[in-house]
């Protein structure tokens, strides 16, 4: 069987055709900038991925959609499959499910975060596979978070947004914070664009500068803690640019196991080093659950 995967993200959107086993057979990528510009390019490449001229054996049968939020995932709300309030002006409140629903006829369309279709990737087939609880947070221009529970998606109100935890200053830490509702939340203190401003040069250039990674790890490891004690979670993943700087890893989980003081003796604490983990798809974690999204489409 065949799906339609789209990575929908604020800088590019992934557009691809993979199969059950999450191999990725055709993969394009458009730079994301307006609706008006970008939606026609995902649109006509989907397109030629329906065409009646193909065998059916090479047509998608389904479109999975993971997308940067905050987006309306509420099946039955009248603006389900919505972007919603995002920093990003052009696409406030776009309908990019009805638009590509509008589009490609009546193929089914999965959707939901970009967060947790990374995480329903890494479920799938990668570090988390077999997992029921599990959650992935990427930590770059912003902070999300996924999270599976029982093994599905947690969406409850609208999705979790663990990025904007708020955050108890790190003592000496004169930083304001970058998050522009929050000040000092989690994304406002540890994203990308913090470590930018309040180091002066973007965080790709601080490696040598191991009080980078100290205090980054702190503020990690408090959002770390604060989940472990509310969801209990078998693993997290963190992904995004940041955790690129690999040295983050041990120092996160020391801090984590700290903060937490022993309170909670579990297995998955007691092997630190597998509950708090990098993603293991190469990169293809958000494409490949988007593929996911669309077999469980397929199953509604
Ligand atoms: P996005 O969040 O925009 O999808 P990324 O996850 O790559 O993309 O996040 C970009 C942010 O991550 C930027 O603020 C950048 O400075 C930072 N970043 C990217 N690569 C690295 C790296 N290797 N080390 C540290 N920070 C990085
Ligand atoms: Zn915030």
């Amino acid at each position: 069987m065949l799906y339609g995967a789209l990575e929908a993200g604020g800088t590019k959107m992934i557009c691809a055709v993979g199969n059950e086993n999450g191999q990725i057979l055709d993969q394009t990528t458009i730079p994301t900038t307006t609706p008006e510009e970008t939606m026609p390019q995902i649109i006509e490449y989907f397109k030629t991925k329906i065409d009646e001229n193909l065998p059916e054996e090479d047509r998608i049968v389904a479109l999975g959609v993971a997308c940067f939020g905050p987006v309306d995932v509420r099946e039955g709300s009248k603006t389900y499959g919505n972007i919603l309030n995002t920093p990003k002006i052009a696409w406030r409140n776009y309908p990019i499910v009805k638009t590509l629903k509008d589009a490609l006829g009546d193929i089914p369309i999965g959707f939901d975060t970009d967060v947790n279709g990374s995480l329903l990737g890494e479920a799938t087939w990668g570090t988390a596979k077999g997992l029921t609880d599990a959650v992935y947070i990427t930590i770059g221009t912003g902070i999300g978070m996924g999270a599976i529970s029982g093994g599905n998606p947690i969406h409850g109100q609208l999705h979790p947004e663990a990025g904007h935890i708020i955050m108890s200053k790190i003592p000496g830490d004169e930083y304001k914070g970058h998050c522009p509702t929050h000040g000092a939340c989690f994304e406002g203190m540890a994203s990308g664009p913090a470590i930018q401003e309040r180091w002066g040069k973007p965080a790709q250039e601080l490696r040598e500068m191991p009080e980078v990674w100290e205090l980054e790890a702190k503020y990690i490891a408090q959002a770390l803690t604060a989940i472990t004690l509310i969801l209990s979670p078998q693993k997290i993943i963190l992904g995004g640019g940041v955790m690129g700087q690999s040295q983050l890893f041990p120092l996160v989980r020391k801090y984590t196991l700290d903060y937490l003081n022993n309170y909670i003796d579990t297995k998955e604490l007691r092997n630190v080093n597998s509950y708090i983990t990098p993603a293991a798809l190469n990169g293809n974690q958000g494409i490949m659950g988007a593929i996911k999204l669309a077999e469980l489409a397929t199953e509604e």
